[in-house]
């Protein structure tokens, strides 16, 4: 090794001892005819000096560097003098006393400070991630993710599980998510698709008697990078034989809690999960993925809508919808601003218009008078009415109710973008504390209007109630499914379900899908056909592994968490991928460009959106 110790590791205890230490400058100081160089490694910083008289050509060549040079250096380690000890930094009771130095390598001024935490756009950390990562914040990330997924191994094993790899390079399938295609040289005009997740795999694992699989695997989704998605992620991926839901739900609930008092211990963590039903999740908080730090839960009102002459009420209720809200405590006191504020979210969210209610004074609603009443709305009902609305919000004088009328689809999409709104302009969400649940029932299907047919929800592997199979080909709307999710604070962490295992049953499925019995063999047959052997009952789970890094990481956006992550347009600044290639790859392929359609296609990209590249 060319250093004995790590710039970070050196203690009051090493006070006399020679050290080498090698490592980046990461801040230069000339003063009182000494220079000061912090030296900066993977372990931390260590202050070393440069004395003129005591080693001369030590101090020249410091004098001569600058950030980001990487130096070797032999001294001895001292206590500082009284009062110029660091409490901030661990070493910070001992300096080095240069005797030796020599510049293993010259840097370039670099693009953006290493040194500091300093906002960089995103285009320049990614066209030099190696920078970045030298920097604080991106290093503890990039650590934390390997404790993380570490945690996860060991724990998994213990718990009896495997790790298995499985195929990078497979057949294509024709639900989900767009694939990611590799031509195949030796079977000219045919591709291989990269795993949108080793789903099949891992129930292929359990019929051939690995009853406890699990993998950090890579998956691969060709989708419009919208929010924080990435073209390339990892899941923890887990399936299990011989299990019912609880069985999954309860070892995903034991390795949270574990992992976070090895990785989090800071964080507060309300155990047990709570386990709500996607139902009910849609009625207490107009979302499957409702951030649980808060109230703010929301109320049906449809009865009290024949109490007064609001036709926006009553046409909603007519027209089969409903009236629902919520109250948002000390909420009178939001200016004209704030509401109208509050006014565009809702008609974003798909609202025709918000209905806002400000309750005046303090106490209960009883008796409140005309005056303390102040909403749009007001005079369409009498104040004992408004007082039995605000009522059935739980709602007290101060308050504001948020009120949306309509069908259920769009007052839970209008009522949630309500409640995180109104809990970000509040700060009503603890960032020390992870509220995780999770979300059981979904549906099955969900009907996919613009292609006139119905689509899996979760996916087309998902096992129905066995209670609500005669309603596959009556009803698919409305069969439940064994499929759940593990939620956090606003957030899905991870999916899973308990699987079909019966070939009769998956065909039924298939078929509401819309698939032929062909369709479904060409496909499927190598499911179907193992259903056949035996297949145990299984199900299984899939943790969102950059998610749960960024959870702990404090992170909103997984790219902080992600040592080489691509930019919303799924490219690379730094590699340039992806890219032309040459004519000849091309041709081992089997592949021929249309330049002309190309050229055409590019312009079209761009127009609708042009490359910012971020
Ligand atoms: N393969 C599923 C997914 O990626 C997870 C699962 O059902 O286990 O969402």
């Amino acid at each position: 090794m060319l250093k004995t110790h790590g710039c970070g590791e050196l203690r009051a205890e090493h006070a006399g001892q020679t050290v080498t230490l090698a490592g980046w400058v990461h801040r230069r100081r000339d003063h009182g005819g000494l220079v000061f160089i912090d030296l900066r490694d993977s372990t931390g910083l260590v202050q070393v000096v440069f004395h003129p008289d005591r080693a001369p050509a030590a101090f020249a060549t410091a004098s001569e560097v600058r950030s980001e040079f990487v130096l070797q250096i032999v001294g001895e380690v001292q206590p500082r003098r009284d009062g110029t000890e660091n409490t901030d930094l661990p070493t910070g009771a001992i300096e080095v006393q240069a005797a030796r130095t020599s510049v293993l390598n010259a840097s370039d001024t670099p693009p953006f400070p290493v040194n500091q935490d300093t906002n960089v756009d995103e285009l320049t950390r990614l066209r030099y991630r190696y920078l970045d990562l030298r920097r604080e914040r991106m290093a503890g990330n990039i650590r934390l993710r390997h404790r993380v997924v570490k945690f996860m191994r060991d724990f998994m094993d213990a718990e009896g599980f495997i790790e298995v790899e499985t195929p990078v390079l497979n057949l294509a399938t024709p639900e989900g998510a767009r694939d990611y295609l590799v031509p195949s040289r030796v079977h000219p005009g045919s591709f291989y698709a990269l795993p949108q997740s080793p789903q099949q795999w891992k129930q292929l694992l359990m019929v051939g008697g690995i009853d406890r699989y699990f993998q950090i695997a890579r998956c691969y989704r060709d989708e419009d990078l919208r929010g924080d998605r990435q073209p390339e992620f990892t899941q923890l991926d887990v399936e299990m034989a011989f299990v019912e839901e609880s069985d999954i739900l309860d070892l995903t609930e034991r390795l949270y809690i574990a992992l976070a008092a090895a990785v989090g211990p800071e964080f507060n963590l309300p155990s047990p999960f709570p386990r709500l039903t996607y139902g009910e999740a849609m009625e207490r908080f107009g979302s499957d993925k409702p951030d649980l730090r808060y109230g703010l839960e929301i109320r049906n009102l449809s009865e009290f809508a024949a109490q007064g002459e609001f036709r926006v009420f009553t046409q909603a209720v007519e027209a089969g919808g409903r009236v629902r809200g919520f109250s948002v405590p000390g909420g009178a006191d939001l200016g004209r601003r704030a509401l109208d504020a509050l006014t565009e979210v809702a008609k974003a969210a798909g609202a025709s218009g918000l209905v806002w209610v400000q309750f005046a004074g303090e106490g209960p609603l009883d008796g409140i008078a005309a005056d303390d009443i102040k909403s749009p709305a007001a005079r369409f009902f009498t104040p004992e009415a408004w007082a039995s609305i605000g009522q059935a919000c739980g709602t007290q004088r101060g308050d504001l109710l948020l009120i949306a009328a309509g069908l259920d689809e769009v007052t839970s999409k209008v009522l949630d973008a309500l409640r995180r709104q109104v809990a970000e302009d509040r700060a009503l969400a603890d960032p020390a504390t992870l509220a995780f649940a999770f979300i059981t029932e979904f549906p099955m299907f969900e009907y996919d209007a613009e292609n006139e047919r119905w689509s899996a929800v979760h996916h087309l592997f998902t096992s129905p109630f066995m209670d609500d199979l005669p309603l596959l080909a009556r009803d698919p709307g409305s069969v439940r499914s064994h499929a759940y999710d593990l939620i956090c604070n606003g957030q899905e962490i991870a999916s899973g379900s308990i699987r079909i295992h019966s070939r009769d049953v998956q065909l039924q499925v298939l078929a509401t899908l819309g698939l032929s019995l062909d369709e479904a063999r060409e496909k499927f047959g190598h499911m179907l056909e193992a259903f056949r052997f035996g297949a145990p009952p299984h199900g299984g789970i899939a943790p969102g592994v950059d998610r749960t890094v960024a959870l702990f990481a404090g992170e909103r956006d997984i790219r902080e968490v992600i040592a080489f992550p691509k930019t919303k347009s799924a490219s690379d600044p730094m590699t340039g991928a992806p890219a032309p290639v040459a004519e000849r790859q091309l041709r081992d392929v089997h592949i021929r460009l249309d330049e002309e359609a190309l050229e055409v296609l590019t312009a079209a990209i761009h127009a609708a959106d042009p490359p910012s590249g971020g």
